[in-house]
């Protein structure tokens, strides 16, 4: 790392947890997908602060409904009526195949939620033995002890002691372990559709619907961890709409806030039956600041069009990114997502594509060991999206002109 990156690092983490690497430069400012760097640079932001700024950065109705919920009562807890959380709830619920909405915070708290309320479900229903969650590799879900057991990364477990108990983990997308890992103690399987921090993995459709099937036969619950890929990123609300797969349990987050902290667990009314007064419960949950914004990212990406658009803008990223591959073999290898929601694959070390990324203007988050993840806010435009596929070229030619030197 250059000294200067050194020096602006050891300057900004004085007091901080090291638990990051930061890149060296802040943002203040931004608009759409841009933001505007403390170095005076203008940056194509195609991480979206890890899938969260879904409207894109200072959106008009967001900052509106912020200060008009800033001028109120911020915080009452959930002791008492929130109507800006019933109403998000009651949305939530008509645009899903969910009954009932609990809101938390975080991605990692509507995982707990979702876990607590699927062994929940069977103490009430007479098999409080019924406790184990089936999960599969290359998952995240979350860095709480209850959701890094669940994720099973030896790299997120390692010196935290002994991992919470009650998950059996399977090879991903293999639909054959799961029905052998299934037992008397199974109470759900839980996944995502498509792994995000795994590499954008897509899992098949046939083992989703193969998933769903065995869930039935067998009585129990059909997790899917959706913070990533909910809130439109797929081109539907929903993943699962996407697939045409329905769980019972979902968990959301990222981009349900467009930047404001809110997670969301949703479920039908039997799965979340054994989650009544007094077993689950959260502080910050759902204030009315939380839900006032919730309510406006849900207006933007529920208006007419909008998710088509999705759709379409997601086709020809996927297009302009696979282009950009073929002209870069020695430094990408191919493009892999749904929507917006993809990854590029790449031959050479991911932390070296997002830094050369970087320097040409472009915001890339890693994923797993070797894919750079692109995943706007779903407010890009064609434009953007051509812009993103440039800088990613542009990258990808000072990479080579340093493999070159390397090799030379
Ligand atoms: C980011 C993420 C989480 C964790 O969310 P936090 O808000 O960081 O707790 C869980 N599951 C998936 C699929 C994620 O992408």
């Amino acid at each position: 790392m250059e000294q200067r990156e050194q020096r602006y690092i050891a300057m900004t983490e004085t007091s901080l947890f090291k638990t990051y690497n930061r890149a060296p430069v802040s943002f203040a400012t931004g608009d759409g997908v841009w933001l505007n760097g403390s170095d005076g640079r203008r940056y194509l932001d195609m991480g979206a602060g890890i899938a969260v700024t879904s409207c894109g950065h200072q959106h008009p109705h967001l900052v509106e409904a912020l200060q008009k919920a800033a001028a109120g009562v911020w915080h009452t807890s959930n002791l008492y009526d929130i109507p800006e959380q019933r109403r998000l709830g009651e949305r939530l619920a008509a645009a899903t195949f969910a009954d009932r909405v609990f809101f938390c915070n975080s991605g990692a708290e509507a995982n707990e939620a979702a876990i607590k309320t699927a062994r929940r479900y069977h103490f009430v229903n007479g098999a409080p033995e019924r406790t184990r969650i089936i999960t599969m590799t290359g998952a995240f879900h979350g860095r709480t002890l209850g959701t890094i057991a669940a994720g099973g990364s030896p790299k997120y477990l390692e010196g935290f002691g002994e991992p919470l108990a009650g998950f059996d983990q399977v090879p991903f997308g293999d639909l054959e372990a799961v029905k052998r890992a299934l037992s008397p103690e199974t109470a759900a399987i839980m996944v995502e559709i498509v792994q995000g921090e795994g590499g954008i993995r897509v899992m098949d459709k046939s083992v989703l619907r193969g998933l769903r099937e065995l869930a039935d036969e067998n009585g129990i619950l059909l997790v899917f961890d959706e913070v990533q890929t909910g809130m439109g990123r797929l081109g539907t609300l929903f993943g699962y709409q996407h697939v045409g797969v329905t769980p019972d349990i979902l968990a959301a987050a990222k981009g349900l806030g467009g930047g404001f902290p809110i997670g969301a667990c949703l479920a039908t009314e039997a799965a979340a039956a054994g989650m009544v007064a007094g077993t689950h419960g959260t502080t910050f949950g759902g204030n009315a600041l939380a839900c006032a914004v919730g309510n406006a990212v849900l207006d933007v990406i529920l208006e007419e069009g909008f998710l088509e658009e999705v759709r379409r803008k997601g086709l020809l990223a996927k297009q302009l990114l696979a282009g950009v591959v073929d002209t870069h073999p020695e430094i990408y290898k191919g493009v892999r997502g749904e929507g917006l929601m993809l990854g590029v694959e790449c031959r050479v070390g991911v932390a070296d594509v997002t830094a050369a990324a970087r320097d040409a203007g472009l915001l890339v988050i890693p994923a797993a060991e070797d894919t750079a993840r692109l995943i706007p806010g779903l407010v890009a435009t064609d434009e953007d999206l051509r812009e993103a596929a440039n800088r990613l070229d542009q990258a990808a030619v000072a990479l080579e002109k340093k493999l070159a030197e390397v090799g030379s």
